[in-house]
């Protein structure tokens, strides 16, 4: 048709201060991080820790634990000790933890401004702690919590109430000569999120952590945040991501992962790419999908798996991947690299894919 192909590439970053999460930098063009929370009771360090092994194993970067309670605070030292991911203390409310959290060793600390008490008399002595022990502070803006000051001026949480907040917030450690700084203002409306977002990129050097708050559950959550985050990153926007669902932290990992490999910001892992289906479909594809994606879950290698439910457009349609299947007749076609090297009985297909890939990556057959 003539059409100029223009070639895939990854977004601009915005130009943002880096600051460092434990080990991991943040801003300044470092790869965008994928952050979750865990669900345990911090308290008890063992389920905690448990459950920063399984985010960490799905891709996770960055960790956070909340901190509401005494115990919760006693327990950030052996947390600390032992999590292989840089953990951030979420506070709300008493900025004792925070010293507390600067203490046992966290990464960063969280704070809502919004719902700590007397905040602005509280600032430089987190200032000082903070700046003497290299820890950055995350200031945290949420929709449910804006100062009811800014909330009577705006008249509801509007982007321009979010981002007056935060760059509020942000003055008050400025005064203190403390710049080591993380904004996230969150917001459960999508649009509402991304506008505040890009107001607050345009008027801060700070590196931006982006999240849809209270997203719902998988489905939604992930599809209103993919929305969002694709769009601010896209432009550039956004150094850190959590995705917020009604789901366990690791499906959050994933889909945060997922979203910052189709933006081409974090190198592709395995993929399966499997046809919706229509009137020539020839077997349960959404049973044969399923049943692919969890035999190929943690492969180690990042091949692109077809899943196709008809032999008469299935390696055709699915010309890019690396191996895959059409199906017809109770029987399965596998096709490598676009060529059919064998055909199976549909009850064999699964098995079959998985030894053609080990045989492909020439790695060994799991024990
Ligand atoms: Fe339809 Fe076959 Fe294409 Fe699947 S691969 S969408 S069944 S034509």
């Amino acid at each position: 048709l003539g059409l100029p192909i223009i070639p895939p590439k990854a977004p601009q970053r915005r130009a943002s201060r880096r600051i460092r999460v434990g080990d991991v930098p943040v801003g300044g063009g470092s790869p965008v991080s994928v952050q979750t929370m865990t669900t345990t009771t911090t308290a008890d360090v063992d389920a905690t820790l448990r459950q920063i092994a399984e985010v960490t194993a799905a891709g996770c970067d960055i960790v956070r634990v909340a901190v509401p309670s005494r115990d919760d605070a006693d327990a950030l030292p052996a947390i600390v000790a032992k999590s292989p991911l840089p953990v951030v203390a979420d506070i709300h409310f008493q900025p004792r933890y925070v010293f507390a959290a600067i203490d046992a060793g966290c990464a960063a600390v969280r704070v809502n401004p919004g719902n700590i008490k007397r905040f602005d008399d509280r600032v430089a002595d987190i200032a000082k702690a903070a700046s003497a022990a290299k820890v950055p502070i995350r200031i945290g803006v949420n929709a449910g919590s804006l100062d009811p000051r800014l909330l009577a001026k705006h008249g509801a949480a509007t982007p321009e109430a979010l981002v007056e907040s935060a760059l509020w917030e942000c003055s008050l450690f400025e005064e203190h000569g403390f710049q080591d700084l993380k904004i996230a203002v969150k917001h459960h409306d999508p649009m509402t999120m991304v506008t505040a977002n890009r107001l607050l990129a345009a008027a801060c050097h700070y590196p931006l952590h982006l999240g849809v708050t209270e997203a719902g559950p998988a489905f939604q959550g992930a599809i209103k945040s993919a929305v969002a985050f694709g769009i601010l990153l896209a432009e550039g926007i956004g150094d850190t991501i959590r995705v917020s669902l009604s789901a366990p932290p690791v499906e959050q990992v994933k889909a945060g992962t997922h979203i910052l490999q189709s933006l081409g910001l974090r190198p592709r892992q395995l993929e399966i790419v499997s046809c919706p289906g229509c009137g020539r479909l020839q077997v349960d594809i959404h049973k044969l999908a399923a049943q692919v994606q969890a035999a190929f879950d943690g492969f180690p290698h990042p091949l692109r798996v077809a899943v196709m439910g008809c032999v008469v457009n299935g390696p055709g349609e699915a010309r890019e991947a690396d191996l895959g299947v059409s199906c017809g007749n109770g029987k399965g076609q596998i096709f490598v690299h676009g060529e059919v090297v064998r055909t199976v009985p549909e009850h064999r297909v699964v098995d079959t894919l998985v030894e053609e890939a080990l045989r492909l990556t020439e790695l060994p057959p799991p024990e």
